[in-house]
């Protein structure tokens, strides 16, 4: 007789026979293991390669486009191309592709060979400066939006030098990667890394007309990102059994485990050998690439990790983190396991988020989010500080929208994940400075005196604090940076961090423009300063939070403020298309009108895409595995008590049918689940209107598949084991 359960415990016999892969870390002619610093970045074209591979003056007009951030000058493009083929060339490369994010959150690519024929027969390796600096995809599949209209459907990709180009190495071969912008005939952005690039410009602007204020000689403002990157890993056995995770990214059913996270044991715990050979395999493949991994440790839930870089330009620190998902996948296939980025993988247990650490730098090395040492510095700082302030409290609903998607909500106010209300906090001292500013009597005769009187004089090191860490905002300033950490686990950084940068670009505008108001008017310039940190500090109160983000409490004080709270992607990203949302985008040159609703219905639809897959995967599981097996054990049951009637009497049988009677209950409801749903779902495909039928999704059909998994769940826990096809929660999340 085969048992349904044959695959889970083929999987098991197979988890528990692996081993840690061990793979081959460089060594010296003695067989010493080389340093990291010795093979760091030997897959980029960057710093010292570059120096090496191009003429010298081309590499000074090349390093001077990429440090001001303009447009390639077409006339160096083939001497450039020219110098990373030799390189591509040496290193053993055979194609090239222009790398990029389309709206699907992931990278794409389209390799082309470097062959060309010279003349009839005889084939040489090429590689011209157009070939470089852009390419035409056939583009027509990807998310538009819309924007591409069938008459003009081509989309260009096109290099952004400001990101070094690097060379992906496969089993069989190597590829040269160009990153690269993506965007339609027009000039519209089709991709995540466009608006990207456009706000680093714009917030570029913004800062250094305030920094000049202050006397700066800085030629350059560059936002910095340090996106923590949280996963799980799971057995390539389990996931292989799991037809949810194989399609939607995360299990669909699944009951509780008897032992989930709350012993807390996992986090920071020791790192088991096959994972620890798993993140070692990563980092030497990340570090070929020049990608910085800093850190690695266990996260709170069950077979949950985290890894972080060192901090770089937003960028490429967003390519990089593109990178590192892809690296993450691609190594784990290696050993035997699976990575899932979705931000709720399995219900009851903690989710993944990407904990964005931003802050702002200047070409002279300064943090500007670093609190001074003397009162005019620390002015400069409490500038850039409040205009962090305005950008929340003015463009929290923009903010809610960047982190919006369909994985996303299971996280957002669920007791683990920030809430879905956008606030910022900023600690103890701080607070207690912007109070005594807000409080501050502004009476003192000379400034040096107000700044004195005012506390601000000598900001006291601020530095990080980790008993004043605030882990339930999301928004949070750890001393130098903020951290936005609201942001989902498999999203694209280049989002988040675009309508973050430019809201406060829009808010440093602002403050200006205030500033130079009042100094224009006849007012010294520190005394004018304080006066618009003041407002400013005044402005955004409502936005400052300190206290339990996951409480109720706050959900309520929140609305006492008027803040908003969107629990549902649907409505949140409704806040990218409000007038005040589309004059933003305009005004900061993100997006046109006609690109901010192309990509709000890119998102809408995506999101529509991503319930529809799981609907899809939940009937299957259910009709196809879980409904059978209910049935068998059903039978067994029933079999049973008609043989022990048979013998017995009625006088044992009375319990034993009440647990027949729940089966054949669960089964029924089951049933009338499957109804509801297929109901509920050609209700919503016949829906015309796109952002009603994403509400329908939200509203209707969530549900729907939650009544369903309630009872699907509950005949996970009585079946017999022998009789349950898919791999438990037990399993998928202990056995390693
Ligand atoms: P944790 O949040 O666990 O305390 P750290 O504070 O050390 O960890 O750093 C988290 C991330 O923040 C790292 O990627 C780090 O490089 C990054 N980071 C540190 N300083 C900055 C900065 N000025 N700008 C952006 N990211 C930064
Ligand atoms: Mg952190």
């Amino acid at each position: 007789m085969s048992s349904n359960s044959a695959g889970r415990t083929w999987a098991i016999q197979e988890v528990s026979r692996r081993t840690p892969r061990v793979f081959n870390w460089p060594v010296d002619k003695d067989g010493n293991a080389r340093k990291v610093s010795d093979f760091y970045g030997i897959n980029t074209f960057t710093g010292k390669t570059m120096r090496d591979k191009l003429p010298k003056n081309i590499y000074s007009r090349l390093q001077e486009t990429i440090k001001k951030g303009t447009k390639l000058d077409k006339s160096l493009a083939n001497e450039v191309a020219h110098g990373i083929k030799e390189w591509a060339l040496e290193n053993g490369v055979t194609h090239f592709t222009h790398w990029f994010q389309p709206q699907t959150g992931l990278t794409a690519e389209k390799h082309d060979a470097f062959i060309t024929y010279e003349y009839e027969g005889v084939v040489i390796e090429r590689f011209s400066g157009s070939q470089l600096i852009q390419s035409e995809p056939d583009a027509s599949s990807f998310p538009s939006g819309g924007m591409r209209a069938t008459f003009e459907a081509r989309g260009y990709t096109a290099w952004d030098a400001s990101s070094p180009i690097f060379i992906n190495e496969d089993a069989n071969g190597k590829t040269l990667c160009i990153p690269s912008v993506f965007i339609s005939y027009y000039g519209q952005a089709l991709d995540n890394k466009t608006p990207l690039l456009r706000s680093m410009v714009t917030l570029n602007a913004s800062a250094l007309k305030v920094l000049k204020l202050f006397g700066s000689k800085a030629e350059r403002v560059v936002p910095t990102l340090g996106a923590e990157q949280e996963y799980f890993l799971i057995d390539q056995a389990f996931y292989n059994l799991r037809p949810d995770l194989i399609s939607a990214g995360r299990t669909l059913i699944g009951a509780k485990p008897p032992k989930g996270q709350e012993l807390e044991d996992h986090y920071f715990g020791s790192i088991k050998d096959r994972i620890l050979a798993f993140m070692q395999e990563v980092e030497f493949e990340l570090y070929k690439l020049g990608v910085p991994m800093k850190t690695r440790h266990n996260e709170v839930a069950p077979s949950q990790y985290e890894t972080a870089p060192i901090f770089e330009e937003v960028n490429v620190a967003a390519d990089h983190n593109q990178m590192t998902m892809e690296m993450l996948r691609a190594v784990a296939k290696r050993h035997n396991l699976a990575l899932l980025l979705h931000e709720k993988p399995f219900a009851g247990i903690n989710g993944s988020g990407k904990h964005n650490n931003w802050a702002l730098s200047d070409d002279l090395g300064n943090n500007l989010l670093e609190p001074g040492k003397t009162p005019s510095e620390n002015l400069q700082f409490l500038v850039f500080l409040v205009a962090s302030l305005k950008a929340v409290h003015k463009r929290s609903g923009v903010m809610r929208a960047a982190i919006a998607g369909s994985g996303n909500d299971h996280r957002l106010g669920a007791n683990e994940a920030p809430p879905a209300i956008i606030s910022a906090f900023l600690g103890e001292q701080l607070t207690g400075i912007l109070d005594d500013i807000e409080k501050g009597e502004v009476t003192a005769q000379n400034s040096e005196e107000r700044l004195i009187a005012m506390g601000i004089s000598q900001l006291p090191d601020i530095t990080r604090d980790y008993t004043d860490r605030n882990r339930t905002s999301p928004f949070a300033f750890t001393g130098n940076k903020f951290e936005f950490r609201a942001v989902a686990s498999s999203a694209s950084v280049s989002v988040p961090m675009a309508y973050l940068n430019a809201a406060v670009g829009e808010a440093l505008d602002e403050l200006y423009d205030a500033i130079t108001a009042k100094t224009g008017g006849g007012t010294e310039f520190k005394k004018a300063i304080l006066e618009v940190v003041r407002d400013a500090v005044i402005e955004t109160k409502s936005v400052r939070f300190e206290g339990n983000g996951y409480s109720q409490e706050w959900v309520e004080e929140a609305a006492r403020r008027g803040l908003l709270n969107l629990a549902k992607t649907p409505e949140a990203l409704a806040q990218l298309v409000t007038p005040s949302a589309i004059e933003f985008f305009e005004k900061k040159g993100i997006f046109t009108p006609e690109e901010v609703e192309a990509r709000y219905h890119v998102n809408l639809e995506r999101y529509i895409k991503d319930i529809e897959i799981e609907v899809h995967a939940l009937k299957d599981i259910v009709r196809s595995m879980v409904m059978p097996a209910a049935f068998q054990y059903q039978e067994r049951l029933a079999t049973s008590i008609k043989s022990v009637r048979d013998i017995l009497g009625d006088k044992y049988t009375t319990e034993q049918t009440k647990e027949l009677t729940n089966v054949a209950a669960a089964i029924s409801r089951l049933q009338e689940g499957l109804v509801t749903l297929s109901h509920k779902y050609e209700q919503a495909e016949s829906m015309e209107d796109v952002p009603a039928q994403a509400a329908f999704f939200a509203s209707d059909i969530m549900p729907a598949m939650s009544d369903i998994r309630e009872v699907a769940d509950y005949l996970e826990e009585v079946v017999a084991d022998d009789l349950w096809p898919l791999p438990k929660y037990r399993e998928i999340l202990f056995i390693v």
